[in-house]
């Protein structure tokens, strides 16, 4: 297995570096760094103010792949899907394809002062997670693991960045 971080946009590259090491820890796996260069304009639902999650994914389909690679998009804008008011991420288990927003996971777009570390904590929470669906985990009722859907901050705030012991076996590359 191979995991592919894909930056679409502006992102911080100590922010990358930082989450690259994090996941190389936990998944044990080579990581490699491709940014997609795009506009990301035309994800842009301007009613909504926000950016569509399920375009970035079809943006990140295009690019050419090897068997086995897990493809992880981050994105620094605010993502939505239909009938949801936001999204932290979302996976599509079909193509191996996930993309992340690190926009709500930090304090201060709530208008509290910056945590950085509280912020790497959320993007590596949110990170695994949605990588634990490409290896086609679901949901889990532990609140503890990694894998449980957090409706909010709190839920990403509770939760660690690990698979629970059940999660754990039933990955499959
Ligand atoms: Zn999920
Ligand atoms: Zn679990």
């Amino acid at each position: 297995m191979k995991i592919v971080l894909r930056p679409v946009g502006k992102i911080d590259d100590d922010v990358m570096a930082e989450l690259r090491q994090r996941l190389a820890e936990i998944f044990g796996c080579p990581i490699e760094v491709v940014p997609l260069i795009t506009e990301l304009t035309q994800a842009y639902d301007t009613w909504r103010g926000q950016y569509l999650a399920g375009r970035i994914i079809d943006w990140l389909k295009r690019g050419h792949r090897a068997k086995g690679e897990k493809v992880l998009g981050i994105v620094d804008v605010d993502l939505y899907a239909p009938h949801l008011n936001f999204v932290f991420g979302q996976a599509d288990t079909a193509s191996e394809i996930a993309v992340l927003s690190l926009c709500r996971l930090r304090q201060e777009f709530y208008g509290l002062p910056e945590d950085r570390g509280l912020f790497l904590d959320r993007a590596t929470k949110e990170a695994v997670h949605e990588l634990g669906h490409l290896l086609h985990l679901g949901h889990c009722p532990d609140a503890k693991c990694v894998m449980h859907f957090s409706n909010s901050l709190d839920d990403t705030d509770w939760k660690q960045a690990a698979f629970c012991s059940r999660c754990q076996p039933k990955m499959i590359n």
